[in-house]
């Protein structure tokens, strides 16, 4: 059985209750969980509060240097750890090793830039005085995570908040939490001091709760669902948390008539079949000119027509792709859900729109990848966020009108234009309401570039060196001789 990891030692939960994580390929019990409760949760904070003071004074270098290890630990054991993320999440199991590289290099990066954090010395108009700017840790943050990228979204709150001297606790998505534990004995057998970085499992509800509410807590960097973070941000601001809100999204993709089709229907096969549809920044509407809208709709169609559902354990043979089944049966309902929405409104299935047929798939949340078309614009995959393989293709016939659908959404998280033209690429720079844009690129947050959203998407950054002014709070000094 798994355990809470907290101030140095594997835990079971204070009651010994316990809950059971199941493969969404089968159903089968992967590993049991403590269930967590409001005392666990505390008992986290405590601890990690208890040490703050020590480690917020550890030198930036001696930080650094404990975070390299802790990625060399986890590189060292990429192949075990991809497995059980695979079996835990559901992702196939390439994609599972590409989210733990993309992890050690977050933590790599955020290693070197812990010591290169700067303040300022400003000249003050008073006599024989002047200024300086220091930048304090926090405290303890809070670090909540979601159940679809369990490991890197893990990976851009401890990265820069342990680089900046803060200690942390992690609430894992309940559904998620076994590589996570595993991943955190390991940074702490790195050597991380005890009670730095801690672990609890348990229902969102009451761990989480208790991490937004408890006081002791100074920070709450938060993914997930925008209605949970609306909740968490209310909770949160009670007592003056800061707080970084990284939330759904419904990213649009403009393709315009000078586009190199190959490499766009590429950028949107990847952009939205990745890790079976469910991310935050996957490419959610699709607006193709009118010139080339045809070939582009049928080679997309046949491109996608290459997925092959199944357990992300074994490989599909080539030129077949893997796409694992979705995280729970509660994502296939809503999925489904939506897609009969459109179709009830008028939409048309170019492929998929179903469970894939067969004994095999019986036991797994499958659904088949999905194109849909003349789907109306008050459709929910249009209004909503669809967090999972089903993308509307829609016809525009010019770039204004492509632009004004784009941001007719709630959100603004990613969107992205391909097109040759600077003209082009310019306006939708400065125009379309998102926190990122990709030009020519598919959607993918590196950890070089500030990432987060507007509107329903959140606030705050993760991601580039921006993501360390968020652990990092700016106290402003004068000093008279
Ligand atoms: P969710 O909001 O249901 O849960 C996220 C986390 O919050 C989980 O750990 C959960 O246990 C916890 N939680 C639930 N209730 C809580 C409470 N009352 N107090 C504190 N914590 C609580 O989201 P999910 O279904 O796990 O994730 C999918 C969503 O996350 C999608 O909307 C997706 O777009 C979004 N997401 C956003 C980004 C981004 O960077 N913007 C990245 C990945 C996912």
């Amino acid at each position: 059985m798994a355990k809470m990891f907290i101030a140095g030692e594997s835990v079971d939960s204070v009651t010994g209750e316990t809950y059971e994580v199941r493969n969404p390929v089968n159903g089968d019990v992967v590993d049991t969980v403590p269930k967590g409760n409001v005392d666990d949760a505390r008992r986290a904070v405590d601890a990690a509060e208890a040490v703050f003071e020590e480690w917020s004074h550890t030198s930036a270098e001696e930080r650094a240097g404990l975070l390299f290890k802790a990625a060399e630990l986890v590189e060292a054991e990429r192949k075990s750890l991809a497995e059980l993320l695979t079996r835990e999440q559901g992702k196939p199991f390439q994609e599972a090793s590409g989210e733990l590289e993309h992890f050690n290099h977050g933590i790599d990066f955020y290693a070197g830039l812990a010591s290169k954090v700067r303040g300022a010395q400003v000249p003050l108009p008073a006599k024989n005085a002047y200024g300086m700017v220091v930048r304090k840790p926090l405290g303890v943050c809070g670090a909540i995570v979601p159940w679809n990228f369990p490991i890197t979204l893990m990976g851009t709150k401890v990265g820069p908040a342990l680089a900046a001297g803060n200690t942390v606790v992690v609430k894992p998505a309940s559904s998620t939490p076994l590589t996570t534990i595993r991943i955190i004995e390991l940074m702490n057998q790195a050597g991380i001091p005890k009670g730095v970085l801690n672990v609890i499992t348990g229902p969102g509800g009451v761990v989480g709760e208790e991490l937004i509410s408890n006081p002791k807590v100074r920070r709450i960097a938060f993914t997930g669902e925008s209605a949970t973070g609306k909740h968490v941000a209310e909770v949160a601001c009670g007592d003056f948390k800061r707080v970084t809100l990284e939330l759904g999204g419904s990213d649009p993709m403009i393709v315009c008539e000078d586009a190199d089709i190959q490499k766009a229907i590429t950028g949107a096969m990847v952009g939205r079949f990745w890790n079976a549809g469910q991310a935050c920044l996957a490419v959610k509407r699709l607006y193709v000119f009118d010139k080339l809208f045809d070939e582009f709709v049928s080679g997309l169609v046949g491109k996608v027509s290459r997925y092959e559902v199944g357990d992300g354990m074994t490989r599909a043979e080539k030129p077949k792709i893997r796409m694992g089944p979705l995280h729970t049966a509660a994502q296939r309902d809503e999925i489904e859900s939506q897609v009969k929405d459109a179709i009830d409104r008028g939409a048309k299935v170019l492929v998929g729109g179903a469970r894939p047929e067969g004994s095999q798939y019986e036991k797994g949340h499958y659904y088949l990848p999905t194109i849909l078309v003349d789907v109306a614009n008050d459709s929910r995959v249009v209004r909503e966020e669809t967090f999972g393989p089903v993308l509307p293709i829609f016809r525009v016939s010019s770039l204004d009108e492509a632009i004004e659908k784009a941001n007719g959404s709630i959100y603004g998280l990613g969107s992205s234009i391909w097109t040759k033209n600077l003209d082009n690429i310019e306006t939708a720079i400065d125009r379309i309401q998102a926190g990122n844009v990709w030009v020519n690129s598919l959607h993918y947050g590196y950890d070089e570039l500030p990432f987060g959203g507007v509107k329903a998407s959140g606030f705050g950054r993760e991601h580039g060196p921006e993501a360390l002014d968020y652990y990092l709070e700016p106290k402003g000094v004068v000093i008279t001789r």
